[in-house]
Formats: C-alpha cells, sequence, structure tokens
C-alpha cells in the first residue's frame, strides 16, 4: 500500500480499519499518518515531585521528540485538572487520554489491582518486570481494566522499599501491637492481623502527624523521599527491609479508545518510551537512595534496624492468611492470586541461586 494514498484518503474515523487493511497488506510496513494528537495526561503525584512526576515529564517530552510532535501531551500534576484519585475514572470517561499512579489506589474498585503495584512478600523489581513483560502478568492486568476501558502498561518502579520509621523499638511481634502506623494497602491489611492500626495519610501529612505522636510510625518509600520529608526528625528507628512493598510498579493508564486511534507507530513509541521510563525510574531511585542512605547513616546518625526474626516470621504467615481471606471476597483477586503465587515461587527458586545468594556475598 502507497502511503501517501493511503494517509490522504482516509479521513479519522477510517483510519483503524485502513489501519487494518494496510497491516494485512504490508507486515513489514508500519502504518503511519500525519494526524497530530494533542492529549492530556493526569498524575496522582505532587507537582514537581521527584523521580515520579518528573518521570512523567520526560516521558512526554521524549514522546513528542520522537513522533516529531505527533503526539503532544500535556503533564497535569495531582489536582491541577482533577483530584489525584479520580485520574481512574477520567482516564476510563476519556475526560483525558492517559493517567500515571499506582494500581494499588484503586484497590476499592477492583481488588485484584494490589498485585500490579506490590504484594507483601511477593515479588521484587526484577521479578514484577518478568511476570509483566514475559509471564503473563501484563495480560492479566489488561484483562481486570478492560471493563473499564482502560489500556495499562508498567512505567516506574521504587526498587524493595524501606519497612519505615518507627517512634519505639520493635524487639518482638507484641512491641507492634497498639501502634498507629500509617501504612496502605494489602500492607496494612496485613499490620492489622498483628494488632497494628493502620491508618491512611497521604504524603504531606505524614511528617507532621508523626512529629506530633499522633501516629507511632509510618512507611513512606526509601532513604531519598523520606530524607527529602524530614522522616529521621520525627522517629528515631529506621527498620527494613520494605516486605510490605517489595518492588512497587507504577502504571501508566491509557483510554482504550484513544489507544485505539493512535496510528501503530505511535503506540509503538508509547510503548518504548513507557517501558524507558519503567527502566529509567527505577535505575534514579537506586543511584539516589544509596546517597540518601549515606546521609542518613553518617550525618543524621540514625538507628538503621533489621527487624527481627521473628517479626518477619509472623508477617509472612499473616501475609498468607490476608490473601486466602481477600480471595475468599473477590473470585478475580482470586484468579490473580493463583497465577501470581506460581509466578512468585518459581521465582523464588531461581532467586534464591541468583539475585538472593548474591546478596549475601555482599554483605
Ligand atoms: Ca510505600
Amino acid at each position: 500500500m502507497k502511503r501517501r494514498q493511503f494517509v490522504q484518503g482516509l479521513g479519522a474515523a477510517g483510519i483503524a480499519t485502513g489501519l487494518a487493511a494496510c497491516q494485512r497488506s504490508d507486515e513489514n510496513t508500519v502504518a503511519v499518518s500525519n494526524r497530530r494528537f494533542n492529549w492530556k495526561i493526569v498524575t496522582t503525584w505532587p507537582p514537581n515531585f521527584p523521580i515520579f512526576h518528573e518521570g512523567v515529564e520526560r516521558f512526554t517530552k521524549d514522546i513528542a521528540k520522537m513522533s516529531n510532535n505527533r503526539l503532544r501531551i500535556t503533564v497535569f500534576a495531582g489536582g491541577e485538572l482533577i483530584p489525584a484519585l479520580q485520574s481512574f475514572d477520567a482516564v476510563s470517561q476519556g475526560t483525558v487520554e492517559m493517567g500515571h499512579g499506582a494500581a494499588y489506589y484503586w484497590s476499592g474498585k477492583v481488588p485484584a489491582a494490589q498485585f500490579f503495584t506490590a504484594v507483601p512478600f511477593g515479588l521484587n523489581a526484577q521479578g514484577m518486570n518478568a511476570w509483566m513483560y514475559y509471564g503473563g502478568g501484563r495480560e492479566l492486568w489488561q484483562e481486570i481494566y478492560q471493563p473499564f476501558n482502560l489500556t495499562p502498561l508498567p512505567m516506574g518502579n521504587t526498587g524493595v522499599q524501606m519497612g519505615g520509621w518507627f517512634r519505639k523499638k520493635i524487639d518482638s511481634i507484641a512491641d507492634l501491637k497498639g501502634l498507629k502506623m500509617r501504612i496502605p494497602g494489602l500492607g496494612g491489611k496485613v499490620m492489622a492481623k498483628a494488632g497494628v492500626n493502620p491508618v491512611l495519610l497521604s504524603g504531606g501529612e505524614i511528617y507532621t502527624s508523626l512529629e506530633r505522636g499522633n501516629i507511632d510510625a509510618t512507611e513512606w518509600v526509601g532513604p531519598y523521599h523520606d530524607l527529602r520529608l524530614g522522616l529521621h526528625r520525627a522517629a528515631e528507628y529506621y527498620y527494613y527491609p520494605g516486605w510490605h512493598e517489595p518492588g512497587p510498579t507504577l502504571e501508566l493508564i491509557i483510554n482504550s479508545d484513544a489507544w485505539q486511534q493512535l496510528p501503530e507507530d505511535l503506540q509503538l513509541i508509547v510503548e518504548n518510551a513507557a517501558a524507558a521510563s519503567n527502566l529509567w525510574m527505577l535505575a534514579e531511585f537506586e543511584a539516589k537512595n544509596l546517597a540518601a542512605l549515606k546521609t542518613l547513616r553518617e550525618e543524621h546518625k540514625v538507628n538503621i534496624l533489621p527487624f527481627p526474626d521473628d517479626v518477619i516470621a509472623t508477617l509472612k504467615q499473616l501475609t498468607k492468611e490476608a490473601l486466602n481471606e481477600e480471595a475468599e471476597k473477590d473470585a478475580t483477586f482470586a484468579k490473580v492470586l493463583k497465577a501470581y503465587r506460581a509466578f512468585a515461587a518459581d521465582n523464588a527458586q531461581w532467586s534464591a541461586l541468583s539475585e538472593a545468594a548474591y546478596a549475601k556475598t555482599l554483605s
């Protein structure tokens, strides 16, 4: 098919049909049109939030350059256009074409969405990427978002987070009882089983609540973001590892009608820019966390401690129970849990001989 005739001969409405015809007639030709698209993306992050929001800015600039401005996407931080946690609905309804956030924010609508962010004692960043790109995870994710007219893609990862800041020392599982802790998602459900009172607070409320003693503990992200929030001035003990969020994946959501209107080359540009951002954000976290950890340890003399073995063992057991309980309440959750557990079990066996075994040689 001659591309110019293809482009000139079709109005916007005919593009999808023309695209399919073009793909059929010559599989080596990527369908291109000169049509320009002006899209909007809303994030769930505060304006200029490092790594997350900045990563989205870079993603849209790259797409504009790679597409020679055929796809221009304007970025709005949480609250600038619509409230942060309404982005799922806004993209679903087509008010905006794209959103960036974390799938577990939508657990109230889709409990199984939590698997596509993080599961306590589950996959780390490397495991999540393996599951998403090669292990069937992305297909399951697309399936559960399909009824909402959304197409999801992985776009960013924090790596293993920290366990959190505590105002008192934790020597055993009994020390967790009665603590008020900011911890969202499945991690919060597990902590509740250990006698913790989990509370939900946005990033902006954490420091003051902890500093005033309204909460006894909080998790946030890792050394880089935690140092930036000044949490070392509000609590004495910094625990690791982040068993509750071992490799949280961030998500790009795209309105499926808008997605289907993009020609194939622009779809490929978006997919590859999202994959590049997925890698870039993880790399940036890794580099910035190690510098911030040094500052917390050497400059601020923070007590950085591992959770005691019995605390980890108990939380692991409680995680199994919490996941099973969620599966009993929701059939889709049960379906994804089955697939996730099968992949994670194989991943753990391989990791024991590779990443985990190698990590032991470093200490
Ligand atoms: Ca966190």
